[in-house]
């Protein structure tokens, strides 16, 4: 039996793991890698620095993370301004690359002691009278594991809430039509946004001499423009005046579609689980504040938890807060940012982002 189970091995699950296993817990860690089709090109804000150095990962820092240069964004204006960031000025940040991301994390949490269960998904969950009991699928072999607390990291599917019967509130219905495709050879280390009236685009680089092209925008919207086929996606594309100019000459392939859009759940913690990262709260991808949440939170989730399980729920209201906290300055800053952009406020797309809503 182990003290706490964490289900999901992305940032959060990862940082609360290790936080539940340095202060002492009998920590297990499942994830089911679901590779992702695409690699959606995080690049991390200033604020990810200070973050993951008072988690004591500055070795992630210093030796894994190309910094981001430039942000290049053609936003309010037609013509491309440079800056550093793009919700905030605030100096430059970094590319996350998730695989050498996830294997400095290996070594962190391998030497802090905790159990990892590759391959394994957690299935449903059951409340004992003072434990859980997880069914999961192990390479193909079901088998159950009990822990006396558990952590929802899954990422936006939020297994575990959902499993409990707590509801998932949306804040849009943003998507990513994303595309990795060779890039021009200048700007490894550059981030590239354009508005358009039915959404916005971006691009940076993946691998070596690949960039991510993504186009943002509601589903409903890119049904209307039939961009889940190559040749709509390519020719609004070409229609751009800096993504395209990113594109090298190669086979023209189809994007892929991914959920972005921004939601939370109603209720962040109940007696003996929490969640964090996008299991939580999940943000359009503008605000590249995902990852940093996913670390915050997923450190925030363990100790809360450990209070918990020594016998001091009151925890639970301070996560809670700290986890809206976060919602509303969100939100305030997203729609800053959309009503910045003059140019396309009578547009679908751009009308829907004036004010705050949540489904
Ligand atoms: C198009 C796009 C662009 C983005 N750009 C940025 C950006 O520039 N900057 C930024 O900070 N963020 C960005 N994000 C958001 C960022 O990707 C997420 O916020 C971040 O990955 C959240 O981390 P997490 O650990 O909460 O979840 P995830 O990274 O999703 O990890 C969840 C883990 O749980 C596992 N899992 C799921 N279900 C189960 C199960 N049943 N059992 C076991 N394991 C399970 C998954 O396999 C996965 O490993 C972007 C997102 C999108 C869609």
């Amino acid at each position: 039996m182990f003290d706490i189970a964490v289900a999901g091995a992305g940032p959060a699950g990862a940082v609360a793991a290790l936080t539940a296993a340095r202060a002492g817990a009998h920590v297990l860690l499942i994830d089911e890698p679901t590779y992702r089709r695409v690699d959606v090109g995080e690049t991390l804000p200033p604020l990810a620095g200070p973050v993951l150095r008072a988690l004591g990962l500055n070795a992630l820092l210093e030796s894994d993370l190309p910094r981001l240069d430039t942000v290049q964004s053609v936003w309010t204006e037609t013509q491309t301004n440079e800056r550093s960031s793009l919700f905030n000025a605030r100096g430059a940040g970094w590319r996350l690359n998730r695989r050498r991301f996830a294997r400095g994390f290996a070594e962190e949490l391998s030497s802090a002691g905790v159990t990892i269960w590759e391959n394994s998904a957690l299935l449903d969950i059951e409340a004992t009278r003072s434990q859980w009991l997880l069914h999961l699928r192990i390479s193909n072999a079901p088998q159950e594991v009990r822990a006396l607390g558990v952590i929802d990291a899954t990422g936006r599917s939020a297994k575990v809430a959902r499993k409990l019967g707590v509801t998932r509130v949306r804040r849009d219905r943003l998507v990513g039509a994303l595309l990795e495709h060779p890039g021009i050879e200048i700007a490894e280390n550059m981030l590239c946004v354009e508005a358009a009236s039915y959404g916005w685009w971006y691009t940076v680089a993946t691998r070596s001499g690949s960039r991510v092209f993504g186009l943002l925008t509601d589903d409903d919207i890119l049904r209307a423009l039939d961009a889940r086929a190559a040749l709509s996606w390519w020719r609004l594309l070409d229609d751009t005046a800096a993504i395209a100019r990113m594109a090298a000459p190669a086979l023209r392939h189809k994007p892929v579609i991914v959920p972005a859009g921004g939601s939370r759940l109603s209720q962040f913690v109940g007696p003996r689980w929490i969640a964090a990262g996008d299991a939580a709260i999940a943000f359009d991808p503008l605000s590249s504040q995902g990852v940093t949440t996913a670390l915050m939170t997923g450190y925030r989730a363990a100790v809360s938890l450990l209070r918990e399980l020594d016998g001091q729920p009151s925890g639970r209201e301070e996560y809670t807060n700290f986890l809206l906290r976060i919602d509303a300055d969100y939100q305030a800053e997203r729609i800053r940012h959309y009503r910045a952009n003059p140019r396309f406020v009578t547009e679908p797309f751009w009308s829907r982002r004036q004010t705050d809503s949540l489904a």
